[in-house]
């Protein structure tokens, strides 16, 4: 398990590898934003431990960087701030738990321990569902072990529903994460977009199928046991 660690003071860098080393642990100390998001982008990781305290950028814009490129590691959040404000804002924002300055350092081990423990849907770089493999590092998707060729917000759309499978994803959250604010998605687009997937996906022979809930939204679900008995 790969632990990349952000944390500017040196002190309580030094303590944290030696106690997550002892765990066990495969732990990289970065220093700073900068540091940490280039190691980001060159290794994958297990967790990140994130001080929003750091010396050239605020945790909080890696943090909202790491999500913006669709990085799916488990965050956990070390910091002096103990606003109920702050915590909540962290988790909003991707945060996957939150450690308030200062904590011992069994409760960070357990911290940790809990979070790689989690189901591996919400995190995994790699999402599945019957016959569908999607892998979020790479951004591709396969259907029975073939490529299958999707634009960019196709991918994104499949994602989302991927991430909730047997859930109802609403249509203004699909809207607003394809789309963000600043563009503009009129409700139609999505529409088109969730029909042109649909059909990729129906083309791949893919046993997922797409519901399509009116005036509320989407959800995918697997539908493997009546395709194969088709
Ligand atoms: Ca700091």
């Amino acid at each position: 398990m790969r632990i990349l660690l952000v944390e500017d003071n040196e002190k309580l860098s030094g303590l944290l590898c030696g106690e997550l080393q002892k765990a066990g642990f495969n732990i990289e100390p970065t220093f700073c934003a900068d540091e940490a998001l280039s190691a980001l982008k060159t290794a994958s990781y297990d967790l990140m431990i994130l001080d929003l305290g750091l010396p050239d950028q605020d945790g909080m814009e890696v943090l909202n960087e790491v999500r913006a490129e669709k990085n799916a590691v488990p965050i956990l959040i070390l910091t002096a701030r103990d606003s109920l404000d702050q915590k909540i804002k962290g988790l909003n924002a991707g945060a996957d738990d939150y450690l308030t300055k200062p904590f011992a350092m069994e409760e960070v081990v357990a911290r940790v321990h809990a979070l790689l423990r989690r189901p591996a849907q919400a995190h995994s770089t790699t999402l599945s569902l019957e016959n569908v493999i999607y892998d979020s590092h790479s951004r591709q998707t396969e259907v029975g072990g073939q490529i299958v060729k999707l634009t960019k917000r196709e991918t994104s759309l499949l994602e989302i529903l991927l991430r909730s499978t047997g859930r109802v994803v609403p249509k203004e959250d699909i809207e607003m994460q394809i789309y963000g604010y600043g563009e503009d998605g009129s409700a139609n687009s999505i529409e088109v977009l969730v029909h042109r997937l649909k059909k990729k996906l129906q083309m791949a022979q893919a046993w997922i199928e797409i519901h399509t809930l009116r005036g509320i939204g989407y959800m995918l679900v697997g539908a493997g046991h009546e395709k194969r008995i088709e």
